[in-house]
């Protein structure tokens, strides 16, 4: 028996669900959630990839296969802003923060690297291919030199890209939100009408097409905190609630296509509506974390492998 990727097990899932789901049928293809373009089988090495959620620079894990130009589309942009509003609540919990694509100088030599900064102090690591061989070299001569004898009356200069876009760090978690439930639900739950705007929204990131965005924060919750849920009650907030750390992201539970437009309308009418806090209780039915995709609603048969 051959060992067959990752890939291809997940084209396999996702093409048996469409099979199901779609007349007329596609054929043996693959559509990527986040653009809804289609694949065939020969492009599973050259077009598809497994695409982390949360991003992994947040210590997130491959839940789902995306088209290529998808998920390089937001590792450039939207998870770089995730990184760094995840970095700046690091820093003010006395946390760790990462940099990618710092540069050090030391006497004249610079290496590209990723530094971390916390509790323990600073540490820069070069990366390899980021960085000319010989110049890395002539750097790490200098950094073992400058190891061995008092460091005072030396000079080191770093180049950190800090960003500051929080809509952007939201959109990030939101995307990465979007492809839970995907992972989790499967295509018929994916491809519904409502989330055409959020699509939009996703490849316009600098627009406002959702505002303000179904996402809200509790700073007491951990990192790690992953969970997916229905919402169904009270009614008005009937959605599906994903939490990533300390964001609640909210997105539609079913055919409910002017969810992003209302869903802060109706959040508001149900605050205010709200008489007593302590005795209200919202009816939430949780499911397993994906670790791969599950494809619950789309009746497909999952292998155990
Ligand atoms: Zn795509």
């Amino acid at each position: 028996m051959s060992v067959r990727s990752t890939e291809h097990r997940w084209f396999d899932l996702g093409a048996a669900a469409l099979d199901r789901l779609l007349v007329p049928k596609l054929g043996d293809k693959y559509v990527c959630p986040l653009c809804r373009d289609s694949f065939d089988r020969s492009q599973i090495a050259t077009d598809l990839t497994v695409e982390h959620a949360p991003p992994s620079s947040i210590g997130g894990r491959g839940i789902a296969l995306t088209c290529r130009a998808c998920n390089s589309r937001s590792g450039s942009q939207l998870d770089a802003e995730l990184l760094h509003h995840h970095n700046t609540r690091q820093l003010a919990r006395g946390g760790t923060a990462v940099y990618e694509d710092v540069e050090t100088t030391q006497e004249g030599t610079l290496a590209r690297g990723r530094l971390a900064i916390g509790p323990e102090g600073l540490r820069f690591d070069p990366i390899e291919r980021q960085n000319h061989p010989e110049r890395l070299q002539e750097h790490l001569e200098v950094s073992s030199r400058w190891a061995q004898t008092p460091l005072a009356g030396r000079e080191i200069t770093m180049r950190i890209p800090i960003r500051g876009n929080p809509r952007l760090a939201d959109l990030s978690l939101i995307r990465a939100a979007f492809l839970v439930a995907f992972a989790t639900f499967g295509y018929v739950y994916a491809l519904q009408t409502a989330f055409e705007v959020l699509i939009k929204q996703l490849h316009s990131p600098n627009e406002q097409l959702i505002d303000p965005l179904p996402i809200f924060y509790d700073d007491s919750s951990p990192d790690d905190l992953r969970e997916i849920a229905l919402v169904t009650r009270p009614h008005l907030l009937r959605s599906v609630i994903v939490r990533i750390g300390p964001a609640a992201i909210f997105l539609p539970l079913e055919w409910d296509d002017r969810f992003f437009e209302d869903f802060d309308d109706r959040r508001r009418e149900f605050v205010a509506g709200v008489t007593d806090p302590a005795a209200f209780s919202l009816g939430v039915e949780r499911f397993d974390w994906p670790t791969s995709p599950q494809h619950l609603w789309d009746g497909v048969e999952r292998q155990t492998t």
